[in-house]
Order: C-alpha cells, then sequence, then structure tokens
C-alpha cells in the first residue's frame, strides 16, 4: 500500500493537542506522506522528528495550498484541528479547504475524537 498523504494542520490554541495526538500514533505517522501549515508542521518536525512538507502558515495561504493540492488528488486525509472558541483572521479559507474535502470526498477531522478514529481506522488498514 502506498504511503498515506495526510495533511496536518492546528490552530494555536490546538497545537499542544496536535503534537500529543501525533507523539501518540507516531509509529504510524512515520509511514506517511505528512504535509502540514508551516507553524504546525515545524513543531512536529522539531518536537517528534517527523519528516514533513511544511507550507505557509494558515494565515499567509497554508490551507490553500493543502486545498490546492487536495484538488488534485494528492491528499488523502486531512487532521484539523480547529480552535472552535477563538476567530480566526483565515476563516474564509478554513472554510475553503474543509469545502474542497467534502467537494472531492477526502476525509477530514475536525476534533481530536475524529482525528482518534481516523488514525485508528487507518492502522488497522495498514
Ligand atoms: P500554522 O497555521 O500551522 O502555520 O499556525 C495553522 C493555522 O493557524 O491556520
Amino acid at each position: 500500500m502506498s504511503a498515506m498523504k495526510l495533511a496536518l494542520i492546528a490552530h494555536d490554541g490546538k497545537k499542544n493537542d496536535m503534537v500529543a495526538l501525533a507523539a501518540k500514533h507516531l509509529a504510524l505517522l512515520q509511514t506517511c506522506s505528512l504535509m502540514a501549515t508551516g507553524t504546525t508542521g515545524r513543531r512536529l518536525s522539531s518536537e517528534l522528528g517527523l519528516t514533513v512538507d511544511c507550507l505557509l502558515s494558515g494565515p499567509h495561504g497554508g490551507d490553500l495550498q493543502i486545498g490546492a493540492r487536495l484538488a488534485v488528488g494528492e491528499v488523502d486525509a486531512v487532521i484539523f484541528l480547529r480552535d472552535p472558541m477563538t476567530p480566526q483572521p483565515h476563516e474564509p479559507d478554513i472554510n475553503a479547504l474543509v469545502r474542497a474535502c467534502d467537494v472531492h470526498d477526502v476525509p477530514c477531522a475536525t476534533n481530536l475524537a475524529g482525528a482518534e478514529l481516523m488514525l485508528q481506522a487507518w492502522t488497522q488498514r495498514a
């Protein structure tokens, strides 16, 4: 089976959760082709040693870059830990990425519980 192409994004209030999630599923994530918005990706790389294709930071277009890749089949799944309590300056970009997931039927987990289910399912497939 080819490596899962997984995109990871976490808003600031959720970045610690993302690092903890990735640490828990490190063995699986090491087999994936990972991409992430800039700050999220750099944390995963520096704190866990994961190889991550770090795109622009979310507010600078990183979500849109992931959406563009997804639209041409270069993303298999998205974990997008959004912070529902904090207004985001790039809300239109966030909505565009989630919409692109729906248009192209790409699984998108927007909270930890969904992400756990997604990664467990993927572990069983691997
Ligand atoms: P970041 O982007 O990983 O560069 O912080 C995520 C976001 O806040 O949209």
